[in-house]
């Protein structure tokens, strides 16, 4: 069977057939808002805070030279505010009440 994408599931250090352990993202270069996935084994691997970064389309990691460095400079990851429930609207004459001042 030839299956494409399979090829991209390996380690992504050059020459390396180990089994990938980990993963992270990096700017696709045919897409600039798409993002494509890099797997590594665990001797090819970039640190864990550089992986929770999207790196560039450019980024030479998996490099031995600079493992577990990466040579880019990664995006900075986004600030994910948590959900917060909308405040009910309330009637005007209910809005602002406070316990009335004797
Ligand atoms: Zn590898
Ligand atoms: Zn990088």
């Amino acid at each position: 069977m030839t299956n494409p994408t399979a090829v991209e599931l390996g380690c992504a250090g050059a020459g390396c057939t180990n089994s990938p352990t980990v993963q992270w993202r990096r700017r696709s270069g045919q897409n600039a808002d798409s993002t494509d996935a890099v797997h590594a084994c665990n001797q090819h691997a970039i640190g864990l805070e550089l992986a929770a970064h999207v790196h560039a389309a450019g980024c030479t990691a998996p490099d031995p030279a600079k493992l577990p460095g990466c040579g880019c400079a990664p995006e900075p990851i986004p600030n994910r505010q948590p959900q917060q429930p909308a405040t009910p609207e309330l009637p005007p004459t209910w809005a602002g009440q406070t316990a009335p001042a004797a």
